[in-house]
């Protein structure tokens, strides 16, 4: 008797059935690290696939071209006599000369936490920048910074145009593909303006990425609309598209601290520096978006390399809380 066609086919669903569950049970899937993996956060569907065309940006009317470029800064303090200052960053900073003391610590205010309210990306040429607009600000405090009050104001990255460069500050010798600036300023000064050139005007946390092959999903909204803004002078809307905390590593107590100044002109040395130790991990094809995008309004002129290189560090100390228990990198 001839068989049905459909009697071939349930016998190779019932085989696919019981190979399936064998298939799931061995498949490792891809290997994340979960040390330096931030907890998981879903993130809300309807933003991140948010309609493109809704998320064209928009030319910014008062944007003028930056009036420095990376290509020549050697020669920034022939404009801005502060880049020739002896307080100057990025520093390379050598582990084994740190000085550790464990009074030391870092307090983040609760509205790290939560989505960022107000705020918009904008390509000003020379990075991308994410400017808090209003809302709930995110703040932190501690005894590394006198137990002041900082305001979030801004983040901002600095890249390399490849993989063995792009971090502003080095450690132990080592560059990174990627580095992330949150800058705020103290609550005792009314604007970020006026807090600029004030020595305690400023701290910048700085945050050091390592190059992974699967993408870190907390940066997905932010790399999603650096397609929007690859042309200089373009600005978006960033409302509830990202958590601060979550751009963190998962260990927050362990940094560098020092005094420092701004790596961009004006160079004012008002900044009071914390570099996490630990690596915040990105996805190889995430850090190529940084790469696409342009400094000129015309979209022609990649941003290419907008890391300073490291300044003397001449009598300054670099102090950490804690010697880690084990190596970070
Ligand atoms: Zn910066």
């Amino acid at each position: 008797m001839r068989k049905s066609p459909f009697y071939c086919w349930s016998i190779l669903v019932s085989i696919a059935n019981l190979i399936d569950p064998l298939l799931n049970a061995i498949s490792i899937g891809p290997v994340v690290d979960p040390f330096l993996v931030p907890l998981p956060l879903p993130i809300d569907p309807f933003l991140v696939n948010f309609d493109r065309r809704f998320r064209r940006g928009r030319r910014i009317s008062d944007a003028k071209p930056k009036n420095y470029s990376h290509r020549d800064q050697d020669n920034w303090a022939a404009s801005f006599p502060a880049c020739n200052l002896t307080q100057q960053s990025p520093i390379s900073i050598l582990s084994y000369g740190v000085e550790t003391d464990p009074t030391l610590f870092i307090d983040f205010g609760p509205f790290y936490d939560i989505w960022l309210e107000r705020a918009e990306m904008k390509n000003d040429g020379t990075t991308v920048e994410i400017e808090f607009m209003g809302g709930l600000t995110p703040v932190f405090s501690g005894s590394v910074v006198n137990n002041d009050l900082y305001r979030f104001h801004q983040m901002h990255f600095h890249w390399g145009s490849d993989d063995t460069v792009g971090s502003e500050h080095v450690i132990d010798g080592v560059q990174f593909p990627l580095e992330l600036h949150m800058v705020h300023f103290n609550d005792k000064y009314t604007s970020l303006a006026q807090a600029a050139s004030q020595p305690d005007g400023l701290s910048v946390l700085a945050i050091l990425f390592k190059p992974s092959l699967v993408n870190n999903p907390f940066l997905d909204p932010l790399i999603y609309d650096l397609a929007n803004v690859r042309c200089a002078y373009r600005r978006i809307d960033f409302n509830f598209r990202i958590i601060l905390a979550q751009l963190l590593p998962v260990n927050t107590q362990l940094f560098f601290t020092y005094r420092g100044s701004l790596t961009t002109p004006p160079c004012f040395e008002s900044v009071q520096w914390i570099i996490f130790r630990q690596l915040v991990p990105i996805g190889i094809a995430q850090l190529l978006q940084f790469r696409l995008l342009t400094s000129d309004a015309e979209c022609r002129t990649l941003i290419g390399d907008n890391w300073r290189r490291v300044q003397p560090v001449n009598a300054r100390v670099v102090r950490q809380p804690l010697l880690p228990v084990k190596g970070i990198w």
